[in-house]
């Protein structure tokens, strides 16, 4: 192999910062991204997070994602064990570290990815290729407002999943003692001899009965999940729904489906689907824009017009966006609005979402349009002095400007009557 000289300065200039930021360690705290205050689901959290976006099957050849990925899982040993966290808020990380070394006499920690597998399932890596199973994906669906498409939102949502025992850490012991089966010697089989005849023998092999196939046996069982290594618990993950996502989008929680020691935890996706609109029970929830149709980028409003509207003009109307900001339409007196017509108003559709990076388009927002058609109601009672007036009036003008609309369309005339 061939390394330019500058090259491979650059790499030791690389290799030297490395270790040299290394050799202070970051504070547990600011590691996961976390206050002195976080709870202890924000500290889980912030760890699911982190050990997958540094695990170093996610990062070949990053020597430093490695060493983060390491450096996260003390940080989550340290930060979980309400004890050892109190050492560490008082004391540091010194402290921490002749706590740990009294404790086991010398110390050190934990595999990471024994950790990492406590969550995830699995030998503590993934599941793409490497000859871990993987298990299934997990499918969630959600409805939303369109509002919520409109503004982006960050919300949480509650699913039942099944999770590794906490309790006992996925191995269904009590006491962490598993035994390798005495009957089976592990294999989870043993083979039966069957007396066909005086003399002639048929082997078969069958599952263990004392140990049910796993080849492990435990005299005392967790109390949480009973030996079985996991629990079916609610989890709440939080979802980002960003503005002008498009409705049907899957949103992939990675290794978030069901876990169990034996494999790695498939995905969990999210489907976003669009409520039905409905009138919301807060005031700010009562908008025009709650009932707005969308179509991909765009939007469709219906407004009705009042006849002497429509023909008159000399109208506004102020339509409630989804956001609460207020689109105004209007007609100067004369301008006539046909029933149907359709008005096109830019930059009022839904945000233009741009699918996995930010749109680098510096004129305001990208909005699409917005449609406005008009329908135009007439009225079907009058006053009968009204109604006279209005017959007087339309005989006046009819007679010297009508315009015959039968004889005008070139239709044949009107087919001859059936006299009787
Ligand atoms: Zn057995
Ligand atoms: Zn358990």
């Amino acid at each position: 192999m061939f390394l330019l000289p500058s090259l491979v300065s650059t790499l030791t200039v690389l290799l030297l910062l490395s270790t040299l930021l290394l050799a202070a360690t970051e504070d547990y705290y600011n590691l996961l991204g976390l206050s002195k205050t976080a709870s202890d689901r924000e500290i889980k959290r912030a760890y699911r997070t982190l050990s997958k976006k540094y695990h170093p099957d996610k990062n070949p050849n990053n020597s430093s994602a490695h060493a983060k990925f390491v450096e996260v899982a003390e940080a989550y040993e340290a930060l979980s064990d309400s004890n050892l966290r109190k050492i560490y808020d008082q004391y540091g990380h010194e402290g921490l570290k002749q706590h740990q070394q009294g404790q086991r006499g010398g110390g050190g920690h934990h595999d990471p990815f024994d950790l990492f597998s406590r969550f995830f399932g699995g030998g503590g890596h993934f599941g793409h290729g490497g000859g871990q199973r993987r298990g299934p994906d997990m499918e969630v669906r959600m409805q939303l407002p369109l509002k919520d498409f409109y503004n982006g939102r960050e919300t949480e949502f509650t699913v039942e999943k099944q999770q590794i025992c906490e309790d006992c850490e996925g191995s269904g012991s009590a006491d962490g003692v598993v035994e390798t089966c005495q009957k089976c010697g592990g294999r989870g089989a043993v083979i039966q001899k069957h007396m066909l005849a005086p003399g002639i023998f048929q082997q078969v092999q069958m599952q263990c009965d004392g140990c049910g196939g796993k080849g492990k046996s435990i005299k005392h069982a967790c109390p949480v999940c009973g030996g079985a290594r996991v629990v079916r618990r609610p989890v709440t993950l939080t979802a980002v729904i960003e503005k002008g996502m498009p409705k049907g989008t899957r949103l992939r929680f990675e290794n978030e489906a069901d876990e169990s020691p034996d494999y790695v935890a498939g995905d969990m996706v999210l489907t976003l689907q669009e409520q039905e609109p409905k009138l919301g029970e807060e005031e700010s929830a009562k908008t025009d824009g709650t009932f707005f149709r969308r179509k991909d980028n765009d939007l469709w409003w219906k407004e009705v017009l009042s006849l002497r509207e429509a023909w008159m003009g000399g109208w506004t109307r102020n339509l409630t966006h989804l956001d609460g900001h207020v689109v105004r339409l209007s007609r100067e007196r004369g301008q006539v609005v046909q029933p149907g017509q359709v008005d096109t108003v830019k930059g009022e559709g839904m945000p233009i979402y741009h699918e996995g990076h930010l749109h680098e388009h510096h004129d305001g927002d990208e909005f699409g349009k917005l449609y406005v058609e008009y329908m135009v109601v007439l009225p079907d009672q009058m006053e009968k002095p009204m109604e006279k007036d209005f017959w007087a009036l339309w005989e006046k003008w009819r007679l010297k400007k009508g315009i015959d609309l039968g004889k005008d369309s070139g239709r044949p005339s009107a087919a001859p009557h059936d006299e009787l």
